[in-house]
């Protein structure tokens, strides 16, 4: 993991933010630019994508937001979608996971940080004071691992004491690190933030997922959060398929519930490996001589995403349930990105098309009763 960034760019809008300053004293950086054109700061036209995305993990830029910070996932066409509401807090990402679409998503060879998260408070006051008829998750683990970075952003703690005060909604930290002291200092714990983290097999986590943590530091910590009142979340997510796979992924059951009761987990999602097409040219560039990368997967319709086939997959879903429900029966385990068929097929569970389809099933905050 980054300890040290070459250098901190700084947007002159935010120069004199209170977070802009704690931040240039805490993150450790070579030196500072202050820079109104970020996107002079774009991929260099002839860089390939290796230099360009590395570089991207050892540079800062603090920038304002423009347009909304709070909007739904984007969930693909055609796939049951959960009905999460991403914040994009921060794009970008100290880990190199070999499939992460960030890498050809973003186009700033930076960790691109917003700071003024009143601006975030302040659209979330607004979604929060509506009547919602399912319990609304918000999470920022989509353009970035939400914990990776937070010991130097402490921006965590900011946003789990603001949704304390909304107990009818969830607040989710997704994480494939093992770094969790910012949060372990917030007290009371609110009961409703969830602490998530990404699980794969040992060997997936060694070829795949280069600067995360192991899969037992990553559990260890878990543990922690858990002892400090956190309710954990667990995603199987992407799922490879490979031989021993069952063997592997079972022992990830196993070693989850050596450290969780049933009842510490909130929830578990299941999604096996998929990518768009746009990708492929940084697989082929970045991990060329990765096997795990190359098994055979097939364009589906109707998002038009590469993966396994739909057999397979249905295959993984539900040896993957049926080992967890061996050890918990009664948490709530859901499918990432997969059709109302692969639903039926999988889990035996009738979800509907429509975005509500999955969001229906998920246990209530804790509040959301009273
Ligand atoms: S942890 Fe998430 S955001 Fe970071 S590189 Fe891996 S997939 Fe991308």
């Amino acid at each position: 993991m980054i300890r040290e960034f070459d250098t901190i760019f700084v947007h002159p809008e935010v120069a004199n933010n209170p977070r802009t300053r704690e931040l240039l004293g805490r993150v450790p950086h070579r030196r500072a630019v202050e820079i109104e054109q970020m996107e002079k700061l774009a991929r260099r036209s002839r860089e390939d994508p290796q230099s360009s995305v590395m570089r991207g993990k050892f540079n800062l830029a603090l920038a304002p937001y423009k347009g909304r910070q709070v909007e739904p996932c984007p969930a693909s066409p055609g796939m049951s979608c959960c009905c999460y509401r991403v914040i994009n807090l921060v794009a970008g990402c100290p880990i190199d996971c070999s499939y992460c679409v960030l890498q050809g998503y973003l186009n700033r060879p930076t960790i691109t940080v917003y700071p003024e998260l009143e601006k975030i408070f302040s659209e979330l006051e607004g979604e929060l004071a509506a009547e919602w008829f399912v319990p609304p998750r918000y999470g920022t683990g989509e353009l970035s691992d939400s914990l990776a970075l937070d010991n130097l952003l402490r921006f965590s703690p900011e946003l789990i004491r603001f949704f304390a005060k909304y107990p009818k909604s969830w607040f989710e930290l997704k994480t494939k690190g093992a770094q969790v002291e910012s949060i372990l200092d917030v007290d009371p714990v609110p009961p409703n933030t969830v602490v998530s983290w990404s699980v794969n097999p040992q060997k997936v986590i060694d070829s795949e997922e280069r600067f995360a943590a192991s899969l037992d530091q990553r559990l260890e910590a878990a543990g922690q959060v858990r002892d400090a009142g956190y309710k954990l979340g667990f995603h199987f997510d992407p799922i490879f398929h490979y031989d021993r796979w069952r063997r592997d992924y079972r022992e990830v059951v196993e070693k989850i519930y050596a450290v969780a009761r049933s009842g510490d987990i909130a929830w578990i999602s299941l999604g096996c490996l998929r990518y768009s097409p746009w990708m492929a040219p940084y697989y082929e560039e970045r991990f060329a001589k990765h096997p795990l990368l190359a098994g055979e997967l097939s364009l589906v319709p109707p998002d038009g995403k590469y993966r396994y086939p739909q057999p397979l997959r249905i295959e993984i879903y539900r040896a993957l349930n049926e080992w967890i429900a061996e050890r918990d029966s009664d948490v709530y385990v859901y499918l990432c990105m997969e059709s109302a068929t692969v639903f039926r097929w999988a889990l035996g569970r009738e979800v509907a098309g429509d975005c509500l389809g999955v969001e229906r099933g998920f246990p209530p905050p804790p509040g959301w009763s009273g």
